[in-house]
């Protein structure tokens, strides 16, 4: 393809995007596929010869678009949101364009510069201390990570690294081995997975907070865990807090776990994934009170922030943590400006090298997603599209109240409603089965205090009140079947 050729199949595909996406609710949201649906339709292997770019559109209709969840489609109530925009694919389409791989500052330095200004720019959005942002001349700054998991994993590993060191500074004889086997780390029962995870890359025991009745973190319980953990010889040294839990979007209560944290050396890192993007509007910001305690904190500005999918935002207090312990210095890396960086601090001078803040080495150009989408929607944009949000979960929120067959099982504070039919387990898993059969919405449950629950989540950028009325009124109606079958099976049965 030459770039006569691309200029013509850039349009159309632009064209195809947007058709996609303008018609994109008279799609059944969840496809009507079985696994494996897919090895059957295209050849075993790749072609020895170059085909056709019609023959492989083609084959996009054929075999992709049927076996497609349509994340976008406002029928779509699964997960939480992947809310990306038009700005977003724009700046995504541009930085593919440009084919440029940012790790050091002279491996682009536009990457490595709008990068770190972006951070300060979505840090005061947010409201973040100063101590978290790289202008104020602090040890603070920003990086944008693929997911929410790997900066989660960054905070877990540098948190090990420091505290290692920290031990072996009153201790010299002691091995690093032997320290790491004693250290132990600390999250919410209600945590994402990915907290799990980190732990087992890392190598270091993991503890589940229980949390209280309205499933968050409490003071009194992690420092009960901790000095139990010291008493038997244990190191308490990194505790991940969530703002926004995964099954009911619940708040740990950060204002009174950090200075706890503080005072006993925890590294304590916020996963706000999801619900941190809300905190842009003043009405949501109480809720990170407190974030002054922590070491590290991060968003997924692609889930509520218009932002395609990948980038999370990721936040340390001292980039130096992060630098130190990841930093390598082969030949191939070093460039006249190494020492003297634009964003530097005369104390850390690699900060300015993303390469240092994160896993892999080659990065894309992640932010100008968001320098597009931050310009073209402004603050007041994106507030108003978290404010939609969060209106239509209270609206859905109300019609679930409003039927007395069903419960509200958490407090509704974002986009997330967390709902079940009285009754048994049994009962609300055949009628999720129903909802996912029917294929009209999608939803995924969870399990809250073992018991199995619905969670509707407003997703989509053009979800609008009828969406939600129209999904009710579904729900509804496959409830009434099954509980008219249980009702005439019972009658059968007495
Ligand atoms: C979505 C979510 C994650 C996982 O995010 P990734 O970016 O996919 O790793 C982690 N934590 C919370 C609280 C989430 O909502």
């Amino acid at each position: 393809m030459d770039a006569a050729e691309f200029r013509r199949r850039g349009k159309e595909m632009v064209d195809f995007v947007a058709d996609y996406q303008e018609n994109i609710e008279h799609r059944r949201v969840y496809p009507d596929v079985e696994p494996g649906y897919l090895r059957s339709m295209i050849p075993s292997e790749a072609p020895l010869e170059p085909e056709s770019y019609e023959d492989v559109l083609r084959d996009v209709d054929r075999v992709i678009m049927p076996g497609v969840t349509h994340w976008l489609s406002p029928h779509f109530y699964a997960y939480y949101a992947n809310s990306t925009s038009f700005p977003s694919i724009l700046a995504d389409l541009l930085s593919s364009g440009i084919g440029t791989i940012g790790f050091t500052w002279a491996a682009n330095p536009a990457c490595s510069e709008l990068e770190t200004v972006m951070l300060d720019w979505l840090g005061k959005m947010l409201q973040l201390p100063e101590d978290f942002l790289s202008e104020t001349q602090g040890q603070g700054g920003g990086v944008i990570q693929g997911t929410a998991s790997e900066a989660t994993l960054m905070a877990l590993l540098s948190a090990r690294l420091k505290t290692v060191k920290c031990v072996q500074e009153s201790d010299p004889q002691r091995s690093e081995a032997d320290i790491i086997s004693k250290l132990i780390a600390y999250t919410s029962e209600e945590a994402h997975s990915s907290v799990e995870k980190a732990s087992i890359i890392g190598g270091v025991v993991i503890r589940m907070v229980p949390t209280d009745e309205h499933f968050s973190v409490r003071a009194e319980t992690l420092e009960k865990m901790v000095a139990e953990d010291k008493a038997t010889g244990y190191i308490p040294f990194f505790f991940c807090a969530t703002l926004g839990t995964t099954p009911c979007c619940a708040f740990d209560k950060i204002d009174e776990l950090g200075p706890i944290c503080n005072a006993e050396n925890i590294w304590m890192h916020i996963d706000a994934a999801y619900a941190g993007c809300a905190f842009i509007c003043p009405e949501f910001r109480p809720l990170l009170n407190g974030v002054e305690f922590a070491d590290s904190f991060s968003i997924n500005p692609n889930k509520f922030l218009l932002v395609g999918f990948d980038c999370s935002a990721m936040w340390v207090k001292k980039s130096a943590d992060l630098t130190r312990a990841f930093q390598m210095d082969p030949e191939y890396l070093k460039h006249e400006h190494q020492g003297s960086g634009w964003c530097n601090h005369l104390h850390q001078p690699y900060s300015t090298h993303k390469i240092h803040w994160g896993i892999p080495m080659a990065r894309r150009f992640r932010s100008l997603k968001l320098w597009f989408v931050f310009r073209m929607y402004g603050l007041r944009g994106l507030q108003a599209f978290i404010r939609k949000h969060v209106e239509l979960a209270k609206t859905f929120e109300n019609l679930v109240r409003g039927d007395n067959n069903f419960e509200i099982c958490a407090e509704v504070v974002m986009g997330l409603v967390c709902f079940r039919l009285k009754g048994s387990d049994e009962l609300n898993k055949a009628l999720l089965k129903q909802i996912t059969r029917t294929g009209k919405i999608y939803l995924v449950p969870c399990k809250l205090r073992g018991r199995f629950v619905l969670r509707f989540v407003v997703c989509g950028r053009t979800t609008e009140l009828r969406h939600i009325q129209e999904a009710w009124k579904h729900i509804t109606e496959l409830s009434s079947e099954l509980l008219q079958n249980l009702f005439d099976h019972e009658g059968k049965e007495n």
